[in-house]
């Protein structure tokens, strides 16, 4: 498999065939194996023989999963859990202790907030918020008790796009882990760990998966890392995937490239009507020219990526206006779809955050932000014209 292109390893990477035969790969929907003896079952538990004991700790599906992720990561190991959540939350709990310090980047997924600030915060764990791309911020932030560095980038919703080769510096120097969410990029467009990043952590809800069917999360690193602390915690706290949403995720991955690159390309063409459009104050892409970041994502990823945040001149009233307005977009929380969708994360997905921590995050009152779909751009500029039209 190493000497494999990536689209090869997207769609053979990780194959293990059963005795039946089967080509394409099964679906193992089993909470737990057979033993062909007593000896043979006291030897597995003891870890003395391979082979599959219980769903939680390991399943055929599920591991043909990670490795494919893993192998389109460039990662040595990959572990799967529930949600893109439970993926963070793995991550944090499976590497820090009481008395530890993470910093991690403002405008990471609204969900990512309370977890750090509320529950981790409760373990004794301490984090740190800073700018994603304000590297002397990331630097002057670290304490001796520095263990994570956690940024997502590009983040979502605004797409503010964080240096990952230079925070990986930062993370070696500090003597702490670089995890990084590449959800919103995926590893069609973006390799993290190729960049110098210890973790990459996804949630296969989006991309991965590609037509919004099921939850699922992963993340990948070096094997001493997955294999050691991080699957100890899976196993143990229990947050593993299901085997059916692995297979999902896993057909996900054959086609990822094709429909990333496909609605990245649709992402492009909607963020330039977007920009010239008279009631439109700003629009979020790392692929135009106007983006603060430009010249970083062009070096960091293939592509802009298919998710476009734009603000509506006229705030809240405004953006829900434009919302109202569509009849073809879906007003739903996801992205990664084939189907096109769009939301306010102002009232919606960062509602849970303070007014204070929304601004921080650069989630105005009147963002709207599109997961751009596989629909033709000509439907969605008509689906979103009427609603701008009437500002
Ligand atoms: C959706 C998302 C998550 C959380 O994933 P779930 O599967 O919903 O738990 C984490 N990070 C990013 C960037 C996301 O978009």
């Amino acid at each position: 498999m190493g000497e494999w292109g990536p689209d090869t390893r997207a769609v053979r990477g990780g194959t293990e065939r059963s005795d039946f035969g089967e080509h394409s790969e099964a679906l193992s929907l089993t909470a737990s194996f057979v033993f062909a003896s007593a000896a043979q079952a006291a030897q597995r538990f003891a870890n003395e023989a391979p082979g599959n004991i219980y769903s939680r700790f390991t399943n055929p599906t599920v591991r043909m999963f990670q490795a494919r992720l893993a192998a389109l990561e460039g990662a040595e190991a990959c572990i799967a859990t529930a949600t893109g959540m439970a993926a963070v939350a793995t991550t944090a709990m499976a590497l820090l202790k009481a008395g530890d310090h993470a910093i991690v980047a403002r405008g990471v997924f609204g969900t990512i907030v309370p977890l750090f600030n509320q529950i981790l915060a409760r373990f004794g764990i301490e984090t740190t918020w800073v700018s994603p791309t304000d590297v002397d911020a990331w630097r002057a932030a670290v304490r001796p008790n520095t263990r994570l560095l956690f940024v997502e980038s590009p983040t979502n919703p605004v797409l503010e796009v964080a240096d990952i080769a230079t925070l990986a510096q930062i993370a070696r120097e500090a003597g702490a882990l670089l995890a990084v969410d590449n959800c919103v990029c995926s590893p069609a467009l973006q390799q993290p760990i190729a960049l110098g990043a210890d973790l990459v952590v996804h949630s296969a809800t989006k991309f991965i998966d590609g037509q919004g069917r099921t939850l699922g999360g992963a993340v990948a690193g070096r094997r001493s890392l997955i294999e050691g602390s991080l699957a100890t915690f899976v196993r143990t706290a229990g947050p593993a995937l299901s085997p059916f949403n692995a297979w999902i995720g896993l057909k996900g991955l054959e086609t990822l490239r094709l429909r990333v690159e496909a609605q990245s390309a649709k992402a492009l063409a909607l963020a330039r009507w977007l920009e010239a459009h008279p009631a439109i104050e700003r629009v979020h892409y790392p692929g135009l020219e106007s983006h603060p970041q430009f010249a970083l994502a062009a070096r960091q990823q293939r592509l802009g990526g298919a998710v476009v945040s734009f603000v509506v001149r006229g705030g809240r009233a405004a953006a829900w206006r434009v919302v109202d307005g569509t009849k073809l977009l879906s007003i739903t929380a996801n992205f990664g779809d084939t189907k096109g969708t769009i939301c306010h994360p102002a009232s919606t997905t960062h509602s849970r955050m303070s007014a204070v921590e929304r601004e921080q995050a650069g989630v105005a009152e009147g963002l709207l932000r599109i997961g751009v779909g596989l629909e033709d751009t000509e439907d969605v500029i008509a689906d979103l014209a009427p609603g701008l039209a009437r500002q």
